[in-house]
């Protein structure tokens, strides 16, 4: 028989966030409150992020890093907490619980250490996962390009040896925290002729001759994270490739499936924060002469709401399971556990944005204001959607395992 209910090591990290959270981290948010509801305020004028929120974010990812949650998800010989895909579940519902604010930073996100530096070599692990398990660096993964997104290998970024080195030379688009990485993981062509085996990973530092930041985009969420990045010639030492060459495509499916597995614990935890909401929002609020909770047509909203967090815990729990059982960071993974993670990916996805809907909905104005936080959450539900491979590619590589 399976037993989905927590055991005792993923219990006490759940104790420990929630207390990280009501000691440290809610008295930032207060602090910072005005930042945090108003994006004059988070952003700066050229889109990034507003210095005390980003002093913030170091902040919480290094005391994080200190009491060891940062890294739960990474194996102990780094140094991380040897979780399992399916521990993670709870932890990451546990800090997602508590809304958005400044929690999610606590958890290792895109620009944190996953596993598929553990196919760093052992010199590469000491000076560029280290420091990313310990809080000290951040990361970011550069993979889509203008004509390359959910067509990965559409890429035109290549990398040439030239010298002692590689050269690069191409644009990576829509890049999470580009604008704030110590070190970039770049997937470009050095054969475009062998398919998914002409790519190759690289490490590059934000210093490497060559390499400059582009714009930042303003997205639906205005998070003041995703960046451009321009390699002109961009001089890279030879021993920087991650991996073998011609593994670059397949490290990079890790990468995404990383992002994949996440969404679970996310999305139910952001689920049941925005139901709790609901409930209480129209337990409290009168019209025509009561709560607004005893109107029927608001109750099923909620109850499709309940559906959905119960519906996203019980397929994320069985997904990740399944997940733990396989290999999901070998460099070909099995086509049957890729369509586990895909469909979990889809599913959460598009669940937590009905959720989300509905809660902006039972808010009426107050929802749809910057005030309430549940705009926020609509938009980031929204945005979840496209990046970690669309909700079609997801079901493109489902389609795929059922043999279609
Ligand atoms: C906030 C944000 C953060 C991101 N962070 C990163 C990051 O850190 N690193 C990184 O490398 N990338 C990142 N991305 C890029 C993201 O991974 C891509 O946007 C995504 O893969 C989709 O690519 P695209 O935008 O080019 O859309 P396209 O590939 O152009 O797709 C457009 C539409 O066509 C559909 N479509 C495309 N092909 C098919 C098909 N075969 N069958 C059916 N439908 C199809 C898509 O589903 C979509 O609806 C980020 C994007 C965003 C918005």
């Amino acid at each position: 028989m399976i037993d989905f209910s927590p055991p005792a090591h993923v219990q006490t990290a759940v104790g420990d966030i929630k207390r990280f959270i009501a000691d440290d981290i809610r008295p930032m948010e207060r602090e910072l409150a005005d930042y945090l509801t108003n994006e004059h305020l988070y952003l700066q004028a050229d889109g990034r992020l507003a210095p005390p929120i980003l002093a913030a974010q170091r902040t919480i990812r290094k005391m994080s890093a200190e009491r060891g949650l940062y890294a739960l998800h990474m194996p102990t010989e780094v140094g991380g907490g040897g979780f399992s895909l399916t521990d993670m579940f709870f932890v990451h519902e546990a800090v997602y619980q508590h809304g958005i604010g400044l929690s999610q930073w606590m958890l290792s996100w895109t620009e944190g250490p996953n596993q598929m530096q553990m196919w760093l070599s052992e010199e590469q692990k000491q000076r560029y996962l280290l420091p990313l398990v310990r809080g000290e660096q951040t990361a970011a993964y550069a993979i889509t390009e203008y004509r390359g997104g959910s067509d990965v290998l559409g890429m035109q970024t290549r990398a040439e040896r030239r010298g002692d080195g590689w050269s690069l030379n191409g644009t990576k688009a829509y890049i999470t925290n580009a604008q704030y990485a110590d070190q970039i993981f770049v997937c470009a062509l050095t054969e475009p002729d062998k398919g998914s085996a002409g790519a190759t990973a690289f490490i590059v530092e934000n210093d490497a001759p060559g390499l400059s930041i582009g714009r930042t985009y303003r997205t639906i969420m205005d998070d003041g994270m995703t960046g451009e990045l321009i390699f002109d010639d961009c001089r890279v030492p030879l021993d920087n490739t991650w991996g073998r060459e011609g593994q670059g495509f397949y490290l990079s499916m890790g990468m995404i499936n990383w992002i994949r597995v996440r969404r679970g614990g996310m999305c139910s935890g952001l689920g049941q924060y925005l139901l709790d909401r609901c409930i209480d929002y129209t337990k409290n609020r009168q019209a025509f002469g009561g709560p607004l909770s005893r109107f029927q047509a608001l109750q099923w909203m909620m109850v499709d709401s309940y559906l959905d967090v119960q519906a996203m815990r019980s397929m994320a729990l069985h997904s990740l399971w399944t997940a733990d059982q396989g290999n999901l960071w070998a460099l070909k993974v099995d086509p049957q556990l890729i369509q586990t993670v895909c469909g979990l990916k889809v599913f959460c996805d598009e669940a937590l944005y009905r959720v989300a809907d509905r809660a902006v909905q039972l808010h009426g104005a107050y929802g749809l204001s910057k005030d309430s936080g549940i705009e926020k959450i609509f938009r980031i539900a929204r945005n979840l959607r496209i990046p970690g491979g669309t909700d079609e590619i997801q079901r493109v590589n489902i389609a795929k395992a059922l043999g279609l």
